[in-house]
């Protein structure tokens, strides 16, 4: 007999599983609200469930997250957990405490197989997808051990926003994503609202299109240049779906939730995608899509193997001023949790690499079709800071 994770089964699932147990679905929302809202990792906890039940489920279920590696906390508040997700994988979890919120920026995936330039997840290769019950422990974990520490009254949440920021491209593990979502939304679960909760993307169109249908929550798209032959470089998933599909696919995602946004995510690359004229290029591209937006502008954060450095403050300043001046809100990042690693993009875990995604990246950047790879040319007029590793 399989012993099952409860927390890979969202409210429906638990509800069939009681059903197998001969218990009536009912049951499931009380199961439900003991494991999300109270944190009971153990059945004898469960006191207004029957004792017969509780048995039976000691035999049949568990309810455990990933073992946890290390905490690190960092002198502004953030925390970063690492778990451990078996065969040498690690995923990193991040808490950022603000002041009128909790952010968690969770896992999805151990690596990721998009491999974007800037990314040291993307540098690491792609292992495995996280489980329904891997995504949603994170936030488990976190929630109930925040509270504690904390010692938060009764009641009092944690955190109070969920962002799908972390190591992974969440919209290729979307089968596990969707009920990890849906237990963050539901009432007897997390109950976080569908604006509280941001899946951030790199432009998986097909299944922006479903999470429209399935569960709009608020969408980032991470957009790092204002063309194609830079984003095929930067971003190498926009060579199968470039900006004027992503850009339309947006203005669709909207359409299900009319009074949102979308938040695309601009990682500040010196040289590289930068420049005033850019700026320009990115305002006039999404005035042509008719795509309610935000910018948030991400500061690089550096590791070696990228060869890619930080813009300069002046240049993000005057980067944001033409964004701003053509009418559109932009913000820039701060970053948290500098000091222990726990900025975007520096989750690298330690996840093996499977895909000889290292050898893939370190080659010059791969001749794209439409014109040319603009990181290539840049490197070559030696005017971005990139330093290129022998092919
Ligand atoms: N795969 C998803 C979500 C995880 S990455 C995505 O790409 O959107 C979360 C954000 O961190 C993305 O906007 C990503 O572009 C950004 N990011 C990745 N590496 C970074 C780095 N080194 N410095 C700053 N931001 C980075
Ligand atoms: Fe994957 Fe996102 Fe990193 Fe790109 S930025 S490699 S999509 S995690």
């Amino acid at each position: 007999m399989t012993v099952a994770n409860l927390l890979d089964f969202d409210r429906d699932a638990l509800a069939a599983f009681c059903e197998q147990l001969g218990e009536k679905r009912f049951r499931a929302t009380q199961l439900f609200r003991w494991i999300h809202q109270k944190g009971a990792a153990d059945f004898t906890q469960m006191s207004d469930l029957a004792k017969s039940l509780r048995d039976k489920l000691a035999g049949r279920a568990t309810i455990s997250a990933m073992p946890l590696i290390s905490e690190q906390a960092s002198n502004d508040g953030t925390i970063k957990w690492l778990f451990d997700v078996g065969a040498g994988n690690a995923v990193e979890t991040v808490f950022i405490p603000e002041d009128d919120r909790g952010t968690l920026c969770i896992s999805s995936q151990a690596g990721c197989a998009v491999g974007c330039r800037f990314c040291s997840t993307g540098h690491q290769g792609f292992s495995r997808n996280l489980t329904t019950g891997e995504i949603i422990a994170q936030l488990w974990f976190a929630e109930h051990h925040l509270r504690r520490r904390l010692n938060l009254p009764e009641g009092q949440r944690a955190i109070t926003n969920v962002v799908m920021m972390g190591m992974g491209e969440p919209l290729q593990n979307y089968s596990a994503l969707l009920p990890a979502l849906r237990m963050m939304l539901d009432d007897h679960g997390y109950g976080l609202s569908r604006r509280r909760v941001t899946v951030s993307t790199s432009g998986v169109v097909p299944m922006i299109e479903r999470l429209r249908d399935d569960c709009p929550v608020a969408l980032a798209v991470s957009l790092h240049a204002p063309a194609d032959a830079l984003r095929d470089d930067l971003v190498p998933l926009n060579r199968k779906y470039p900006l004027a599909e992503l850009l339309a696919t947006c203005r669709r995602y909207l359409d299900k939730a009319p009074r949102d946004f979308i938040t695309f995510e601009y990682c500040m690359l010196a040289g590289v995608n930068d420049s005033d004229a850019q700026a320009r290029a990115l305002l006039a591209l999404v005035a042509a899509s008719g795509v309610a937006c935000k910018f948030n502008l991400i500061p690089f954060n550096p590791f070696p193997e990228s060869g890619l450095t930080r813009s300069p403050n002046e240049r993000v300043s005057a980067f944001l001023r033409v964004l701003q001046d053509g009418g559109v809100v932009a913000t820039v990042r701060k970053t948290r949790g500098d000091d222990i690693d726990a900025a975007c993009g520096q989750l690298a875990g330690e996840v093996q690499d499977r895909t000889n995604a290292k050898a893939r990246m370190t080659r010059a950047p791969v001749p794209v079709h439409r014109s040319g790879s603009v990181v290539a040319e840049a490197i070559k007029a030696g005017r971005t800071g990139l330093q290129e590793t022998a092919p």
